[in-house]
């Protein structure tokens, strides 16, 4: 069975055009207040609903340690036709169609992701029944995400010891061990987003491999969706769209805010 929360995106369609005035003028302060960044995008007919200056505004609102930290900075935009996901598709696989008669609804379809060099394709968004103003404020919302990933994921994967995260606390970590205690603290609080509670047990617990560890990316879409909220302001969630996106969350924003602000660093080899 789908999760309609992972592919069905009428809800935050919804939430945001109910909102549009508030979330709008949002956006729009914070493109203004940040630097462009940049970034590199290849638009030759001008399917996205952003312009590559406000992209590189985008790119902008994460902070310049975490920037440096992404796999690719600047980050690598392209962009293609709809995708919907088609029945079939389940929490694991999405099974994906370019044509709308084969999608689990008009509103089932593809925002953006990242291949496995982390280069970000983001969809044209289709004819779903919401405004373009919507729509272009969805797809900021999923360049975020997507941008985010672009941080997050290379440093999951990393096993090299000597890799690590230097907090300005001056605390150095194996970023994977970060995630492992962020994901201990994130199961005891709901998840940030609508669409990152689809990755949680019925429980809320987070799932785990069969040595009893964290599977990746789970955990990686919380994070994310933190990041997102944090760099934007708000954030859908179960109740809907809120403006304060980590009441009820304990620490989580202050530690999300730390972990775009640590530096990758080099461990020296220690000899005996
Ligand atoms: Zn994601």
């Amino acid at each position: 069975m789908a999760d309609e929360r992972l592919y069905d995106h009428a809800p935050r369609f919804l939430a945001i055009e109910q909102a549009q005035d508030e979330v709008s003028a949002r956006v729009e302060y914070l493109l203004q207040s940040h630097e462009p960044q940049p970034v590199i995008v290849d638009d030759p007919y001008r399917r996205l609903l952003l312009s590559p200056e406000e992209i590189s505004r985008l790119w902008g609102l994460f902070p310049a340690s975490a920037r440096l930290r992404a796999a690719n900075n600047p980050p690598i935009i392209n962009v293609d036709t709809p995708r919907w996901f088609a029945h079939g598709s389940s929490s694991e696989e999405p099974a994906i169609t370019d044509r709308l008669e084969e999608a689990l609804s008009a509103t089932a379809h593809g925002l953006a992701h990242n291949d496995e060099n982390y280069v970000i394709t983001v969809h044209e968004i289709p004819e779903n029944g919401f405004s373009q103003a919507t729509k272009r404020l969805v797809q900021a919302g999923a360049l975020i995400h997507e941008m985010a990933h672009t941080i997050t994921d290379p440093e999951l994967n990393e096993t090299d010891p000597l890799k690590r995260l230097e907090f300005n606390s001056g605390r150095v970590v194996m970023a994977r061990d970060w995630f492992s205690a962020f994901a201990e603290l994130a199961e005891t609080q709901p998840p940030i987003s609508r669409y990152s509670a689809a990755y949680r047990n019925p429980d809320l617990t987070f799932p785990i491999d069969a040595n009893g560890y964290y599977l990746g990316t789970p955990v990686v879409e919380e994070m994310v969706e933190c990041i997102n909220a944090e760099l934007l302001g708000y954030i859908v969630n179960m109740g809907g769209l809120t403006f304060e996106p980590f009441a009820g969350h304990g620490t989580r924003q202050v530690d999300i805010q730390r972990y775009l602000q640590a530096r990758a660093v080099q461990e020296a080899i220690k000899t005996i």
